[in-house]
Order: structure tokens, then sequence, then C-alpha cells
């Protein structure tokens, strides 16, 4: 059998048509693929507003740069996530708190969050980043009534999970980055994730003054909004430091066939989820999934004791599991800034037991039933 990684794109023949159309086009960047992706993004998650950038991590930076974020002010995360969602309020100076994760969903937890939060005076926190991990959606309608209480602001990661959704209290589907809960949503199209732009990321949002900033902080600082009469055609503002986080027309026209394979290969991977929660159910535990809920399964992760023994015995038989994540707290540089005291018991609990099997959209049924042979050829000994 050959080697089965945990994630891989799926590149088909309309996806190479587009980019070498592209590539032949007037606009390789700055063109009109950016916008119709931009376009058709929002349509697919239902958000108002959507912002393509050259990748998530961009998105992250100017997502809180554009809610205002200060040196020295203090936003929560999970620290079971990418160190991205993290990072992004270190590059404007801010603190990271992080808060412990749920025990069963793997997800930043509510009560945790809510605990930090009011243990602190008024004014204490700025925002909340809770990430949509492995795919699982969080219920951004709980943490938006506790943001609003205490006048944060939320940015949905939501590099996992294009295509899921949760219901809300009133019985409404609400999909993740549609704006609806958080006030920014982030996505990734690295290719290991959804949707493969090679690089490349879209920012969402309901609101047109993040919207603008959103944009501005893209390229430059820059607008010719403020053309007058005095100055000629070739007359700009830079109004603000910002950045050249552009994603090309190349990477668009990819996007786009890209989104339109994502909701079948939502639905394939929860095909392969259902197969290895057939066979592990009892045995093995899993993330669990909330009722309502629909996991757009950029990951599937299992929970076992001798993780390592687990992980060598699958590459010895071909299969490249991964571990997801090294709780980012206790990353090198987060302990060098003081972080590794926190009680994060739950996140280091769950990190000595996870392990990420094969999840994506091309994985056969011989190659997930190969999987969950082996998988349970090493728990019976
Ligand atoms: C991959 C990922 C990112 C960063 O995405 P890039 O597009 O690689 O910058 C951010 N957050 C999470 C949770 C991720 O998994």
């Amino acid at each position: 059998m050959k080697a089965i990684p945990y994630g891989r794109q799926n590149i088909q023949q309309d996806d190479i048509d587009a980019v070498v159309k592209t590539l032949s086009s007037d606009f390789l960047t700055q063109g009109p693929k950016v916008k119709e992706f931009e376009d058709k993004f929002a349509k697919y998650v239902g958000a108002k507003y959507a912002v393509a950038v050259n990748n998530a991590t961009s998105g992250l930076h100017l997502a809180v740069l554009a809610l205002g974020l200060k040196p020295g002010e203090r936003v929560i995360t999970t620290p079971i996530t990418f160190a991205a969602s993290a990072n992004c309020v270190r590059y404007a100076g801010g603190e990271v708190w992080f808060a412990d994760i749920d025990s069963e969903t793997y997800l930043l937890s509510f009560e945790k969050t809510k605990k930090l939060i009011e243990s602190k005076p008024k004014g204490f926190f700025k925002g909340i980043i809770p990430v949509d991990f492995a795919g699982l959606p969080v219920n951004l309608e709980e943490f938006r009534n506790l943001a609003d209480e205490h006048n944060l602001w939320i940015i949905e990661d939501a590099a996992h999970a294009p295509g899921g959704y949760f219901i809300d209290s009133k019985g409404n589907e609400q999909k993740c980055g549609n704006g609806n809960y958080a006030d920014i949503a982030v996505f990734s199209f690295h290719p290991v994730k959804h949707i493969a732009c090679g690089e490349g990321g879209m920012v969402t949002t309901n609101s047109e003054v993040l919207y603008k900033k959103l944009s501005l902080l893209r390229t430059h600082g820059i607008t010719k909004e403020n053309m007058q009469e005095n100055h000629g055609g070739w007359y700009y503002e830079m109004q603000e430091l910002g950045f050249n986080y552009r994603l090309t027309d190349i990477q668009s026209a990819l996007g786009i066939t890209q989104l339109c394979k994502n909701d079948a290969g939502v639905k394939r991977r929860n095909e392969i989820a259902d197969a290895y929660k057939n066979a592990f159910e009892g045995v093995i535990k899993y993330q669990h999934l909330p009722n309502g809920t629909y996991n757009a399964h950029h990951l599937f992760v299992i929970e076992v004791d001798n993780r390592k023994g687990l992980y060598d015995f699958l590459r010895a038989h071909n299969i490249f599991a991964q571990i997801h994540y090294i709780p980012v707290h206790t990353l090198p540089y987060y302990q060098g800034i003081g972080y590794a005291v926190a009680d994060l018991s739950q996140a280091e609990h769950y990190y000595s037991k996870c392990i990420s099997l094969p999840m994506y959209p091309s994985l056969t049924n011989k190659e997930h039933n190969f999987v969950i042979e082996k998988v349970l050829n090493y728990m019976n000994g």
C-alpha cells in the first residue's frame, strides 16, 4: 500500500485548467479573479463581505489590527490550535491568555473562558479567538453573549471549518464564518486544509467598517478613494501603515474551482469519520460531536494511552498520522514569556493522548479500512 498521509489536497483537471487560463489572461494579480473568489466565498459561508489574503496568518494579523488591538491589550484563545491563532495577537504587541479546552469536544471551553474573564476587572480583556478545531464549529452564540456582557470582540479562527455549522437557540443553521456571532472569521487555503490555493486565506465579516479596514490594510494602507479634482489619475493616499497581504489571481482561480468541490469534500470527510466512529465505538475515544453540529472534519482525532507507540506502529505501515497540536503555551517562545505556568491541565492531558488519523476526500474506502485495521491491531496488542 502506498503512503497514506493525514491530509492531502484534491486537485483535478478543472483546477489545473482554471490556473492555466488565468496565466494567459491580463491579470496575474489584482484582477477580476480575486473579486470573483471573494464574492463566491462570502456567498458560500453566508457572510456579507470577504477579503482574500495570502494566507490565514496574514488574515488573523489584519483581523486583530482592524479590531484595533493595541500593544499590551489582552486576548483569550485556546492552547489546542496552530500557533498562528495566538501569534497574531503578539504581532500587534498584545498579550495572549489561554483558557483550557473542553475534554470532550477539544474546543476552547466556554465555562473556563467565562471563569477567566470574570476573575478579572471589566475591560481587562479585549477579545476572544475561538478555533473551530478539527472542523468542529464552536457554539459562537454563547460566546457572543459573554463577549457582549464584557465588551469583547470575537475572531473565529475557522481555518479548519469551511462548510461546518452549528444550530443556534432559535433553530437556525449558523455556517462557520457567516459573521452572525463573530466580528471576523478567518479561513486558510493551505493544501492540507479543505480548499487548496498553495498558500491563501480569506477573512469574512458582516461589518462594512471592518471590511474597509481589512481591505485598506491588505494593500499597504493605500487607497484611491479620496480623489480630488486638483490631482491627476495617478493620485493615491497612504492613510495607514499597511501590508502587502494580497492573494493572486492565479491562486484565486484555483480557489474558485476548489470552493465548488467543498460540499462534496466535507460530505466525504463525514463518511470517513462515520466509518472510523463505527469501528472505534466503545473502544477508542474520539472527538465528541454536540447535537445539531456539523463537523467539517479537517481532522479526525482519537485519544489513546500509548500514543507514541501507535504513531510509530502506523508509520511502520506507511500511515502518516499526525499530532494536533503541541499546546501553544508549552512552545518555547510562549514558555519564554511565562505562559507555561497557566492551569491548562485538560489541554496537556489531551496532548498526551491525541493522534489525528488520515482524513481527506480522496482517501479511498480501502485505505481508511486499512487504517482502521492497523489501529485496531495495535490496540489489541
Ligand atoms: C493552518 C492554520 C492557520 C494558519 O493558516 P496559514 O494559511 O497556513 O497561514 C491558522 N489557524 C489554524 C487553526 C490553522 O490550522
